[in-house]
C-alpha cells in the first residue's frame, strides 16, 4: 500500500485511534500535575541536553563504556549494520527455541522478534501492552504503552481467543491471564533479551526503567542475558543516568518514579567460597551487551540521537493523533523516527514513512524534555530528499513548478496577483509597504483590501508593489526547496527595497516567518518584517473600534507560524478584545500548546483528508470551549478550518482581519 492508500485508511478508521489519544491526554494531565514534585526539572532537563551534545558520537566515551562493561565481565560487541546485530543475537540464541523479551525501541527497529522466529525461534514479548501487540499482529503505538489504542473489550476477545477460553473484559482477569502465561515461559527460557534505556560509560553499567517489574524477570532469571542497544545511549556517569530516567518516566508515562530502575553491570556472581568466583550464582551465568551503530556514526545531524525515546511528542503531534503509527516506521514511530530515517540518509525509506506529512507545525519541541527541533530535523531529511533528486509526488512538483514559473503554487497568471488592489488606490513607493502574500493575492483578495483599511484607520498610508511582488518561498523552504526559497525570498527583498520598504508588513504569519528568517537580507536591504497584527496592536489607539457582539462566543487560534514561530500570541489577542464586547475565550489548547490546523507544509495539498481531520479536531476544541466563532490571523488556517466548519455550523470560522473591520466605526 502506497503512503497515500495508507493516510486515507488510517484517517477514515480514525475512531480505532480515539483511546489513544484519550490516554496521550491522561499523560499529558498527569505530568503537568507531577512536574511540581520535580523542583529542579528544569536544570535536569537542560544537564541531559547538554550530556547528549557531549555524547552522542562521543568515540571516547563509548569506548570507556565498552572497556568498563568488559572490566565487569559483560561480553561486549559492536556491531555495524542491523543485520549483523540480528545475526550475531541469532547465532547466541541458537540452540535455544524460547526467549523471553522486554521492552527495547532498537529491537522492534531490527524486527529482532520476527527475524528470530523465522530462524524458528519463538520470542515472547513479556510486556503486557508489548504481548498485546505481539498476540494482535498490529503495530506499538506508543514506545511505553503500546496497546494504549486497545480497549478492554477488544483485549477480551484477542485473549479469549488465544486462550481457547472465556477472558472476560476485567482488567484483573486478563492481566492475571498474561501474567500467567508469561511466568510460564519466564521460568523456562534460557535466554532473556532486553534494551538499555541508558549505559553509564564510567560504571559500566546498564540502566532499565520499568514498570511492570518483567524486564528484572528477563535480565534475571535465564541463564543468558542479551542487551540490545545503541551508541547514543551511553552517558558518562550513573548520575547523567539517572537524569535520563527522571525525563523519560515524566515525559513518557507522567509519573515522577517508575517501579524499578534496574542497574546491572555484570553477570551474577558469588565470591563466598575461598573468594573464587563463581557466576550464575541467582541469575545470568553470561551478560552480552550488543550495540548497534545501523547508521548512526555516519548521521549528518546528530540531534535526532539525543532523543530519550519518551514518546512525549507523539501526544502533541496532530498527524499522529490521526494517522498513529503510519507516521513512522516500527521502533521509530512519528516525526522524530522519520527524521531519524532521514538523518541517516535512509531516504526514500523516510518518504514512505511520512518525510513530508509534517505540517511543521513545531507542537512536538514544545513537549520535549530535551529540546528537540524535530520540525528541523525533518526539514533538513527533505532538503536532503530534493537535493538527491529523489522522485517526489506529482502534487509536490506541480507547487515547486507553479511558484518556479508562475510565482504562486496554483500556476494562477502573475498578473492576477494585485487584482484586489485596483480600486485601493495604492502607492507603489514608500517607507511601510503591505506584502499580500500569495494566499491573500489570489485567493482572499477580500482580505488584503481590509488589511489595507485597517492601516489606513491607523493612520498608515501603505504601499503596495503590485505584480512586483513575489512569491516569499515559504512553501519552498518547507518543501525542502531550500535555495530555490532563498532566491525567492531574496528578490522579494530586491523589489521591496526599490520600492523604499523600509518596514513591511504582511497579514500573512507564513510571510511573515520566512521573510523574518533571513537576517542577512534584512540587514543589506534595511527592511523590518511585520505582522499585521503587530502594527495595529502598536496603533490601536488611533482605531476608531465600536465593540461588537454578532459573533457571539469567540475563542482564537494561533497559527503555528505566528504563535509558536515568531511568539506573537498577545497582539492578536489585545486587537480581539478592543473588537468584542465580550471578551474572547481560550481553547483547551492556545498560545504556546495551541494545535495546529493541519494545512502546513503542503500537507493540505499532498494529504488533503488528513489536513481535514486535523482541522475538524481543531474545531471540535472550539466546540468544546462553547465557541460560536473561531478567529484566526492566517490565510491558510483560514482556509482549511472553515472548509471544515462543522456540517451543522456551529462554529463560524472568521478571519481577524473581516472582524476587526466590521468594529470599525466608520465602516459600519
Ligand atoms: S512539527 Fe508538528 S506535525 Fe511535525 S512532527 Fe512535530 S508535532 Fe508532528
Ligand atoms: S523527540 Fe523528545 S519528546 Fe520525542 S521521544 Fe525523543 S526525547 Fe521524547
Amino acid at each position: 500500500m502506497s503512503l497515500r492508500e495508507k493516510v486515507r485508511k488510517a484517517v477514515g478508521e480514525r475512531d480505532s485511534l480515539a483511546r489513544m489519544r484519550k490516554s496521550f491526554e491522561t499523560i499529558a494531565e498527569r505530568r503537568a500535575t507531577n512536574s511540581g514534585r520535580i523542583p529542579d526539572l528544569q536544570p535536569v532537563k537542560e544537564r541531559v541536553r547538554k550530556v547528549k551534545e557531549t555524547s552522542v558520537g562521543n568515540e571516547g566515551l563509548l569506548a570507556e563504556a565498552i572497556s568498563s562493561l568488559r572490566e565487569n565481565g559483560c561480553r561486549v560487541v559492536l556491531v555495524k549494520t542491523g543485520e549483523a546485530a540480528v545475526d550475531f543475537i541469532a547465532d547466541e540464541v541458537a540452540g535455544h527455541s524460547l526467549v523471553v523479551k522486554s521492552k527495547s525501541n532498537v529491537s522492534k527497529q531490527l524486527r529482532l522478534s520476527e527475524s528470530l522466529s523465522e530462524r524458528g525461534i519463538e520470542v515472547i514479548e513479556t510486556d503486557l501492552g508489548d504481548r498485546i501487540v505481539q498476540l494482535m499482529g498490529c503495530p506499538a503505538v506508543h514506545p511505553t504503552g503500546p496497546a494504549c489504542h486497545l480497549g478492554r473489550k477488544e483485549i477480551s476477545e484477542l485473549l479469549s481467543r488465544h486462550f481457547g477460553r472465556m477472558i472476560s473484559d476485567d482488567p484483573k482477569e486478563l492481566t492475571e491471564a498474561v501474567r500467567e502465561e508469561i511466568s510460564g515461559y519466564v521460568e523456562r527460557a534460557k535466554v532473556g533479551i532486553t534494551g538499555a534505556n541508558v549505559i553509564a560509560a564510567r560504571e559500566g553499567a546498564i540502566v532499565i526503567v520499568h514498570n511492570e517489574g518483567n524486564a528484572a524477570r528477563c535480565a534475571s532469571l535465564p541463564e543468558k542475558h542479551i542487551v540490545v542497544t545503541t551508541p547514543e545511549k551511553v552517558v558518562p556517569d550513573l548520575r547523567d543516568a539517572i537524569d535520563v530516567t527522571k525525563l523519560q518516566t515524566l515525559y513518557s508515562t507522567g509519573k515522577v518514579i517508575s517501579s524499578y530502575i534496574e542497574v546491572i553491570s555484570g553477570p551474577s556472581y558469588t565470591a563466598d567460597i575461598e573468594k573464587m568466583i563463581y557466576t550464575g550464582m541467582h541469575g545470568p551465568k553470561e551478560v552480552i551487551v550488543v550495540i548497534v551503530d545501523d547508521g548512526r556514526q555516519s548521521l549528518s545531524d546528530p540531534e535526532s540521537l539525543y532523543c530519550i525515546g519518551c514518546g512525549s511528542c507523539l501526544t502533541r503531534c496532530p498527524v499522529y493523533s490521526i494517522v498513529g503509527p503510519v507516521f513512522g516506521t516500527p521502533g521509530r514511530v512519528g516525526g522524530l523516527g522519520v527524521g531519524m530515517l532521514a538523518s541517516m540518509g535512509r531516504l526514500k525509506e523516510a518518504d514512505d514513512a511520512g518525510l513530508f506529512l509534517c505540517t511543521s507545525c513545531g507542537g512536538c519541541r514544545e513537549v520535549c524534555p530535551v529540546d528537540i527541533d524535530t520540525r528541523k530535523v525533518l526539514l533538513k531529511g527533505r532538503e536532503a530528499f530534493v537535493g538527491q533528486k529523489l522522485e517526489g509526488t506529482a502534487e509536490r512538483d506541480a507547487i515547486v513548478g507553479s511558484v518556479r514559473n508562475y510565482d504562486n503554487p496554483w500556476q494562477m497568471p502573475r498578473a492576477r496577483r494585485s487584482r484586489w488592489s485596483r480600486e485601493m488606490a495604492l502607492p507603489s513607493e514608500g517607507e511601510i509597504v503591505y506584502f499580500a502574500g500569495c494566499s491573500t493575492s489570489f485567493l482572499f483578495p477580500e482580505s488584503a483590501k481590509g488589511a489595507i483599511r485597517l492601516l489606513r484607520a491607523a493612520g498608515m498610508e501603505p504601499a503596495y508593489i503590485g505584480s512586483s511582488e513575489r512569491c516569499c518561498g515559504s512553501i519552498l523552504r518547507k518543501l525542502g526547496e531550500t535555495e530555490l526559497a532563498r532566491e525567492k525570498a531574496e528578490s522579494c527583498y530586491m523589489n521591496l527595497a526599490k520600492a523604499g520598504a523600509k518596514v513591511v508588513v504582511t497579514s500573512c504569519p507564513g510571510c511573515y516567518s520566512t521573510l523574518d528568517a533571513y537576517p542577512e537580507f534584512k540587514e543589506r536591504y534595511g527592511i523590518e518584517i511585520r505582522h499585521i497584527s503587530q502594527i495595529l496592536c502598536e496603533h490601536l489607539d488611533k482605531l476608531k473600534i465600536v465593540p461588537v457582539k454578532a459573533y457571539g462566543k469567540v475563542t482564537y487560534h494561533d497559527p503555528c507560524d505566528l504563535g509558536r514561530e515568531k511568539a506573537v500570541f498577545d497582539e492578536p489577542r489585545a486587537l480581539l478584545d478592543a473588537a468584542l464586547e465580550t471578551p474572547a475565550v481560550e481553547m483547551r489548547r492556545s498560545r504556546s500548546e495551541s494545535a495546529c490546523c493541519g494545512a502546513g507544509s503542503g500537507v493540505k495539498s499532498g494529504f488533503g483528508e488528513l489536513a481535514s481531520a486535523i482541522a475538524m479536531e481543531r474545531i471540535s476544541q472550539a466546540v468544546a470551549a462553547g465557541a460560536d466563532t473561531l478567529v484566526t490571523a492566517c490565510p491558510w488556517c483560514f482556509q482549511n478550518l472553515r472548509e471544515c466548519q462543522n456540517s451543522d455550523q456551529s462554529v463560524a470560522v472568521v478571519d481577524l482581519m473581516e472582524l476587526l473591520l466590521s468594529a470599525l466605526s466608520d465602516q459600519r
